[in-house]
């Protein structure tokens, strides 16, 4: 983190514009992570809440199929275990009808029962008593039984059947020896799939699809004559695994396309039922909320990363100001080196730190020889524009960080060197001396006497100490003739150069 210097000499931290960009893009993740929390735990609400419905909806199709297969299968059940009992063939064919075929077998939707023996001829029927001659000997409903004894109820594909689209549903019939002695089949036309599904309140895209356990679609609404009776390979859609008993799946239906959230039940009859709601009609009301939350949330995120963007950029400016300020307030106008309010700082610091770490501090005190001479001969600006120089020449000599060249007043400079003793210092002094004394051009010599002085300050003693052994050091070299240095020795003991 950026720090400035207070007045104090303290470190104090600074607002910082990247820490301020940082914590507003750290705000605005935060808030899109919770909202987009929120939006996933919706869209999974709205999931849930269409797979019960849809879970509901499979069961009530299911329990009405499986009670109407059962009730027509006790009735073809009955019509077989009769006719198994030598009496039913004793008695009129009026008797035999009334024994054999109950009202169930009559209901709106299913077809006649019929009987057809062992060779497939037809040889009784419950629409009548002189049936016309009929063999079925190769149809599936007949020749499974013949072949399989222990099919049970078989239940056919879809097929026209006595003038409508059926399946029919078909029992074998066996003799006291298990010989084979017929068939008794009974059929349920379409138009109890249709009447059943037409009931319901389904919406564009919702599907109800009745299967055979061996993947044959039974019925399929939308209707589509195309797709019944088509026997769904393993690997089509809803795969077993995808779609077990009483399971889900989103995703691609092997039918068509669209993407649905199917839901299976399978009850008691033969047959499963497996209901689609396209994911699209699910997630309908979700996506135009989420989009709503979206769009506002980026208004909201382009809004506060745009005010954070502004309030970095303003705090930037301040703090260069703040800068440039404080540059101006700490630096000599027209030499540029510190001025004297910022030299006392640094000494007070810098004396500080010595007396903490135990190291040596060095001043020099500068003074302008004859510059009051100077002046009169050759006007003021002339004599500001050699301050200037004498001023680059300390610049040049004083370059390590912590080391403090400033403009003690009128004619007179002082340099702070942190960390240095006597012998080091005075050497640096010489440098300077040197240097003005170079720079100098044509007749007009101007020169420079410095006092030196480098305590390893105690706590107790204050840096006017030291100011005071420079300053003294600095007399003597005037009174040593000038263009000197003078180092004191604290208690004072001068060297002349
Ligand atoms: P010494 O060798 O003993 O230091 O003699 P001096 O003439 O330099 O010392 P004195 O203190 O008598 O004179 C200082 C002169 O410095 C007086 C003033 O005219 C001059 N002076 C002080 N400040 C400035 C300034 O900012 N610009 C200019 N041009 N002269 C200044
Ligand atoms: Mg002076
Ligand atoms: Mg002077």
């Amino acid at each position: 983190m950026p720090f400035r210097r207070g007045r104090d000499g303290r470190r104090r931290p600074r607002l910082s514009a990247k820490l301020l960009i940082a914590s507003s893009v750290a705000t605005v993740i935060g808030f899109s992570a919770i909202c987009a929390s929120v939006m996933l735990d919706m869209r999974r609400g709205e999931e849930e809440l269409a797979r019960q419905t849809l879970e509901n909806l499979a069961s009530g199709i299911d329990a009405d199929i499986s009670r109407n297969i059962e009730l027509y299968d006790l009735s073809l059940r009955a019509v077989a275990s009769n006719l198994e009992t030598p009496e039913t063939s004793n008695v009129s064919k009026e008797v035999r009808h009334l024994i054999l075929f109950d009202h169930a077998a009559s209901a709106k939707h299913f077809g006649a029962i019929q009987v057809f023996n062992a060779d497939g001829n037809l040889t009784i029927d419950a629409a009548s008593l002189d049936p016309q001659p009929e063999n079925r000997r190769d149809e599936e409903y007949f020749t499974v039984h013949r072949d399989h004894p222990d099919v049970g109820l078989f239940i056919s594909r879809p097929m026209l059947h006595r003038g409508a689209y059926a399946i029919v549903l078909s029992r074998r019939i066996t003799g006291a020896g298990g010989q084979f002695l017929g068939v008794v089949v009974g059929s349920v036309r379409f138009s109890y799939f249709h009447d059943l599904f037409g009931r319901l309140n389904l919406t564009p895209g919702d599907t109800i699809t009745v299967l055979r356990s061996d993947r044959t679609i039974i019925m399929r609404t939308p209707f589509d004559l195309d797709v019944i009776g088509k026997t769904l390979p393993d690997t089509a859609g809803w795969t077993r695994e995808r779609l077990k008993e009483g399971s889900w799946f989103a995703g691609k239906g092997p039918i068509d396309t669209t993407p649905r959230l199917y839901v299976r039940r399978t009850g008691a009859s033969p047959l499963h039922v497996v209901v689609g709601k396209p994911l699209a009609s699910i997630f309908n009301l979700w996506r135009t909320e989420a989009i709503r939350i979206g769009a506002i949330m980026a208004a909201l995120i382009v809004f506060v990363l745009s005010t954070a963007l502004f309030l970095a950029r303003e705090i930037g400016r301040r703090a260069d100001a703040e800068d440039r300020l404080e540059e101006m307030a700490t630096t000599d106008a027209l030499t540029g080196l510190r001025n004297r309010r910022k030299f006392d700082a640094e000494i007070e610091l810098e004396w500080r730190r010595a007396i903490r770490h135990g190291v040596p501090i060095a001043l020099m005190m500068i003074d302008a020889d004859h510059f009051k001479a100077y002046n009169d001969t050759y006007g003021h600006q002339a004599g500001d524009q050699v301050l200037v120089g004498i001023a680059i020449c300390i610049s040049d000599a004083v370059r390590r960080a912590g080391e403090c060249a400033a403009r003690f007043g009128g004619e007179e400079f002082a340099v702070l060197l942190p960390g240095t003793d006597a012998i080091e210092a005075f050497k640096t002094a010489e440098m300077i001396r040197a240097k003005v004394e170079q720079w100098c051009e044509g007749e007009i010599i101007t020169t420079v006497s410095i006092g030196v002085a480098s305590m390893k300050p105690v706590v107790g003693q204050q840096w006017g100490d030291l100011v005071e052994a420079a300053d003294k050091a600095l007399y003597a070299a005037k009174a040593n003739g000038r263009n000197q240095s003078v180092l004191a020795r604290v208690p004072q003991i001068a060297l002349v150069a």
